[in-house]
């Protein structure tokens, strides 16, 4: 498949609470069907950006690294779509696995949100967002994650991402 190509948007975020928040406000995007893919290495702020988009969705349950299961469904609290949070760190690859999960939930009716998914996942949706996120260059310590957002296929073509950034 082509590299990604798409609409990209860089924010940067300077500590794990405007991640958050960057997280609930990305989540006022979303809608049922949408694959958001997150990107980075262990202690990038993955699972905390998560944290946000779950607040942001209105869904029940503390969302937390999923160590022990490969996928967690997050039920809404009110009208909204459900979270399902997935690692793919052990996944395999491929929708199969997936399915074999046993979700109690249609994805095409969830937002769903993984880590680690790359090369894996792409086929549960037609379209996808991608969010990388990364340090500064040889900077452990700073609280500073620059987060590139990027939109694949038509569903994001018309979504202002670059909203976010403001
Ligand atoms: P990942 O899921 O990518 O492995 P986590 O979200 O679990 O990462 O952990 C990120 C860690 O980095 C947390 O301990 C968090 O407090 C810390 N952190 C520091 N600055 C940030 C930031 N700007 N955004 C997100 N997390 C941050
Ligand atoms: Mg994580």
């Amino acid at each position: 498949e082509p590299s990604v190509a798409g609409v990209t948007t860089e924010i940067t975020v300077n500590s794990p609470e405007q991640m958050r928040e960057l997280g609930r406000r990305l989540a006022k995007l979303l809608r049922a069907g949408d694959l958001v893919m997150l990107t980075g290495e262990l202690g990038a702020g993955k699972t905390t950006m998560t944290r946000g988009l779950g607040e942001g969705l209105g869904v029940r349950g503390a969302v937390t690294s999923p160590t022990f299961v490969i996928a967690r469904v997050h039920p809404p609290l009110g009208g909204g779509p459900p979270l399902v949070h997935v690692d793919a760190y052990r996944l395999g690859g491929g929708l199969d696995e997936m399915e074999d999960l046993d979700l109690d939930v249609s994805l095409s009716d969830s937002v769903i949100v993984v880590e680690w998914g790359e090369g894996k996942v792409e086929e549960l949706a037609e379209d996808r967002l991608h969010v990388l996120i990364h340090r500064a260059v040889g900077d452990t310590t700073d609280e500073v994650r620059h987060v590139t957002l990027t939109g694949v296929g038509e569903r994001w073509a018309t979504v202002g991402l670059g909203a976010l950034s403001a």
